[in-house]
């Protein structure tokens, strides 16, 4: 156990966090940072194998402690969703870190030769990571590992809705590291707001696109850059040529892991107009076979809150109400039956009919509701993706290669992942983040790396320099040297 002082509870909202007051701690860390200096490869890259190794050894508190804070969440998911790609991304940044910390030669023009220079990737200081609720481990433990392979020290405030989670996220950390080198704060929005105002080197902030703005407004007080990984409404546009069973399928799998409660789960698909009704049929038959039923089904995700299940309940009803039709997977009288007293599970539902002024077309879904909006060509669904905020991925499906690049091309989002959905943020070096309303700033691999360091741009002067023949007095050489480089 390391340093873990448990003092300073008074009757402040920051008692909450638990520990010593927000404040002290983090001029603490930064006091840190000032006397012992940036930590060299050996220590950051001994600071990767202590969260690796603890998030192994507290895998299974983990998926306990989602599952109950979720109301239930599938083992199988947890570890699939966030437990393997934590520990694959903690693994490539030990074996990446000593390539990723060598200065990067920058080739220099001649008139400045025989000098030369490098970008040196240095650490920050104190990096702040805000988190959501929906995948707790997985976008706390990521770009901590990120920010720590960059040399920096790491304060870490989980989202207030999975208390379980953050309590073991807390007792892993504050059992690996000295509370100077990473830890955790855990709390009410309130602490979230008092952390968003501490002067840290970076802030980093995953949740909502609304939240992002108070965040980036208080980081703006003190200059702390951010990175903002926000949510939106990812479309999944199918070609009239493409295979619809196959779209269906992937669609369903990427919109129904944890119930919908994905930032990058395909929000809404547009599907060929003549083609609604066959696509329908091909989402409940995949989600039939990916599921069969929801109640009592192990394998299928609750709803956060009841707060958030009747927020998308009342989605819903608005729909109905406004004339879609509504298309409830599952059978709803075995699901009746199967219902227990406080489960906040929501069968899968398709929306066929709905208009643009439903909020369900507005606003990001972020459950297991799927419209389904038509098109009559290409044009026009690209004018609907186009008229709407960058979102934070598109998936787009199309065998044929020049439509692809021409989508690609025409379209801007974070991300894109072209006949499939979501496998794009499973992959180490492709950067992951959002575009305009969707986000700003990447992380994943080198990007993230670099996002959690000052690359620094060092010039090294050299003793045979001729840059003085530029200085003033400016003699005839001058005239013909400008001359010569401006090319006049
Ligand atoms: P949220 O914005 O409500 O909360 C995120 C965090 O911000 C929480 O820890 C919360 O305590 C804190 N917070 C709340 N109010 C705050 C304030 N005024 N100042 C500072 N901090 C504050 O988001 P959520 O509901 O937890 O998560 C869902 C959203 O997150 C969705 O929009 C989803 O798309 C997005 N998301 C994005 C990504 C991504 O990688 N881009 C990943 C997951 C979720």
């Amino acid at each position: 156990m390391r340093s873990m002082t448990l003092m300073g509870q008074s009757a402040t909202p920051l008692a909450a966090a638990g520990v010593r007051p927000l404040q002290e701690r983090f001029t603490s860390m930064r006091n840190a940072v000032r006397v012992q200096g940036f930590p060299q490869y050996q220590q950051r890259r001994e600071r990767l194998d202590r969260l690796l190794d603890l998030t192994l050894a507290y895998r299974t508190r983990f998926l306990e402690a989602v599952s109950a804070d979720f109301g239930h969440r599938s083992k199988h998911e947890t570890q699939m969703a966030e437990i393997f790609p934590a520990v694959a991304n903690l693994r490539h940044a030990r074996r990446k870190l000593k390539s990723w910390m060598k200065p990067k030669h920058a080739p220099l023009s001649f008139v400045f030769l025989p000098a030369r220079a490098s970008i040196v990737y240095e650490p920050l200081g104190v990096v702040g990571i805000l988190t959501p609720w929906n995948y707790p481990l997985l976008l706390a433990l990521i770009p901590a590992a990120e920010a720590m392979a960059a040399g920096n020290r790491v304060m870490i405030k989980p989202s207030e809705l999975t208390p379980a989670t953050s309590e073991v996220l807390r007792e892993l950390f504050a059992n690996g590291f000295d509370e100077d080198e990473a830890t955790v704060v855990t709390g009410g929005v309130e602490v979230a707001q008092e952390f968003a105002k501490l002067p840290f080197d970076h802030l980093f902030f995953t949740g909502s696109t609304s939240v992002g703005r108070h965040v980036m407004r208080a980081a703006a007080e003190n200059l702390t850059p951010v990175t903002l990984e926000l949510g939106g409404k990812s479309p999944a546009l199918v070609h009239d040529d493409y295979d619809l069973a196959r779209a269906a399928e992937r669609i369903t799998f990427g919109k129904l892991l944890n119930a919908g409660q994905t930032c990058i789960a395909p929000d809404y698909a547009l599907v060929p107009e003549r083609k609604v009704d066959a696509f329908v049929s091909a989402v409940q038959a995949a989600a039939g076979r990916l599921y069969g039923r929801y109640e009592g089904n192990s394998n299928y995700s609750s709803i956060i809150s009841d707060r958030h299940r009747e927020r998308l309940q009342k989605l819903l009803d608005e729909a109905e109400r406004g004339g879609a039709k509504l298309v409830r997977l599952g059978d709803p009288a075995v699901e009746a039956e199967e219902k227990n007293e406080g489960s906040r599970k929501l069968a899968p539902t398709l929306v066929v009919g709905g208009t643009p002024d439903m909020t369900l077309l507005k606003e990001e879904i972020f459950g297991p509701i799927l419209p389904v909006v038509p098109y009559t060509d290409l044009e026009q669904a690209l004018r609907y993706i186009n008229d709407r905020d960058k979102p934070l991925a598109l998936y787009y499906f199309d065998d044929d290669g020049k439509r692809v690049e021409a989508v690609r091309a025409r379209t801007s989002s974070g991300g894109m992942v072209v006949n499939d959905t979501l496998l794009h943020i499973a992959q180490e070096e492709l950067s992951f983040g959002g575009v305009g309303p969707s986000g700003m700033g990447r992380y994943h691999g080198f990007e993230g790396f670099k996002t959690f360091s000052n690359q620094r741009a060092v010039y090294y002067q050299s003793r045979w320099a001729q840059t003085w023949r530029f200085q003033p007095p400016y003699l005839g050489f001058v005239d013909k040297m400008l001359r010569w480089l401006i090319g006049y």
